[in-house]
């Protein structure tokens, strides 16, 4: 018989695009939750009040608003499920996240012949990809111009693109599906509780989906946010979809949501973790306490504090996302990116690399919104950097000026 020893995986400062330092307020939800079983009572009451506190995240009166079980891409795949076979599709790509949202769409709408023709990655005719260059934003004006005289049934973008640090044009993706007649699907991942927005104020876009571990800082494994309007679910009523784990209607009966109403009591689709409805009702709870609006002036500030600090060490940022920059190293340390993370790494501090062309630095601040936390991750930085021979950075002035920027507020 094989014997390891108990796994034990060190804290580390995570830092980086997500996941997000849990709260402990989620951790000990999940800790001290009971065994109860998933149609238990205080289970099924639990996703009931889910349901309620992330249509308030959302900004939504759409009744199928839950919880889809796992990271972001259950949720999204819940959302391209309805997608069918030989739909015209024209999605954007512009970074990592929405390169696999662009290859998930390519499979959803895939016939036979384009599976046999290459079956890892299928590429259908009917889908468009428009390709926006890493570290650019897909803007309104490009999605007018690829939606006019498409004959799209659907439209496919990410709302902020966590592989370039890029926020898309959500207002203009709306508008221009709204003038087209296309129907909109938005990947939320790293927009939902970071950006203070209200789906219900984009028309054009008739789906979105989140995660449970950027900002809404619920990692236990717990739930991927979802919302559909009522087109997207006539859509799928009528049309069925080839998914039953994550289709998006019968998924919510779960979440006593059944025939667009919301119902007393749940119906079983699949088991529910009590710890992950716990850790996910409490990570709810702390958002909304702590205020949309307010969370989200609050990574506006914390973020330019962080960029104005590694400016002020020679790097160039390219981001321009609120809880996260993403930036190249100063001509001398140039291409010794991968090697600067990696160090980072080995010392519990959790920053990234680009996962796709060109590579750069990203550094993240999720559950980061305080002073103790932007200092001790721009003096790891300044650290890490010097090491790697970048002598020249004036790391007290530095901190000292990331110390002045915080009094100015306080
Ligand atoms: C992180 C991310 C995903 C993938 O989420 P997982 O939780 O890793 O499944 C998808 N889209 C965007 C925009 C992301 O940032």
């Amino acid at each position: 018989m094989t014997k390891f020893p108990p796994l034990v995986i060190p804290d580390t400062l995570a830092a980086g695009p997500g996941p997000g330092n849990t709260d402990p307020r989620v951790l000990a939800a999940f800790n001290n939750s009971g065994i109860a079983d998933h149609m238990h009572p205080d289970v099924v009451r639990g996703m009931q009040e889910s349901k309620v506190m992330l249509r308030e995240l959302f900004g939504t009166k759409n009744t199928y608003t839950y919880g889809i079980a796992g990271t972001g891409w259950s949720g999204l795949d819940s959302l391209h499920s309805a997608i069918q076979p030989g739909d015209k599709v024209v999605a954007f790509n512009n970074g990592t996240f929405s390169g696999i949202d662009c290859h998930t769409i390519r499979m959803k709408a895939s016939m036979p012949d384009d599976f046999a023709a290459d079956p890892m990655h299928p590429k259908p005719a009917n889908v468009a990809v428009i390709e926006v260059a890493h570290g650019t934003s897909v803007t309104g004006q490009m999605v007018d111009e690829a939606l006019a005289g498409s004959g799209a049934m659907w439209a496919a973008m990410t709302h902020w693109e966590t592989g370039s640090g890029r926020i898309n044009d959500i207002q203009g993706f709306s508008d221009a599906c709204v003038k087209h007649g296309v129907m909109g699907l938005v990947d939320s991942v790293s927009s939902l509780g970071i950006e203070d927005f209200n789906t219900d104020d984009y028309p054009g876009v008739v789906g979105w989906a989140s995660c449970p571990q950027k900002g809404v800082l619920a990692l236990p494994l717990t739930y991927a946010p979802v919302t559909f309007t009522d087109a997207y679910i006539n859509v799928v009523a009528k049309r069925g979809c080839a998914n039953f784990v994550n289709h998006p209607i019968l998924n919510a009966r779960h979440w006593s949501i059944v025939d667009g109403e919301d119902v007393a009591t749940a119906g079983y689709h699949q088991t529910h973790s009590c710890y992950a409805v716990a850790s996910f009702h409490e990570a709810l709870r702390i958002i909304l306490e702590y205020g949309r609006s307010k969370k989200a002036a609050d990574y506006a500030f914390h973020e330019s504090v962080l960029t104005e600090a590694v400016t002020a060490m020679g790097c160039k940022v390219t981001s321009n996302m609120t809880s996260l920059v993403v930036l190249n190293l100063p001509e001398a340390l140039a291409g010794r990116e991968k090697e600067l993370v990696q160090d980072c790494r080995a010392a519990g501090f959790g920053i990234w690399p680009t996962l796709s062309e060109p590579v750069q630095i990203r550094i993240g601040i999720l559950n980061q919104l305080s002073e103790d936390a932007i200092s001790d991750i721009v003096g790891r930085f300044a650290d890490a950097m010097k090491d790697k021979g970048a002598g020249d950075i004036d790391k007290n002035a530095i901190l000292a000026q990331v110390k002045l920027r915080f009094n100015n507020v306080k």
